[in-house]
């Protein structure tokens, strides 16, 4: 079967996703980018923070192709403060252990 990447979707997020291209999560409630499609004869689901998306969707158009490392993306500055803040929690329970 071709390749096929379906008309993203903006779907509200009822439990917390992992980025396809931060890493970084999704929270409850956040309004996310949801690409659904086939690639090399699998079916795929990516979600996106919005930002992170439309990052993507720019470096892909330099390069004329929607490849990137998953995962390697830089967080957004909101997304960072999550993790920064859920790391320093992390941290202290391990402190206080
Ligand atoms: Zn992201």
């Amino acid at each position: 079967m071709a390749d096929h990447h379906g008309t993203p979707t903006h779907p509200k997020a009822r439990k917390e996703h992992r980025c396809i291209y931060c890493g970084g999560p999704i929270l409850v409630g956040e309004q996310y980018v949801q690409q659904e499609g086939f690639y090399d004869g699998a079916p795929y689901r990516n979600r996106y923070h919005a930002e992170c998306y439309e990052t993507c969707a720019d470096e892909c158009s330099y390069y004329g192709e929607w490849e990137f490392s998953p995962y390697n993306g830089e967080y957004p500055e909101r997304v960072k403060a999550v993790v920064d803040q859920r790391r320093a929690a992390a941290d202290a329970a391990l402190l206080g252990a």
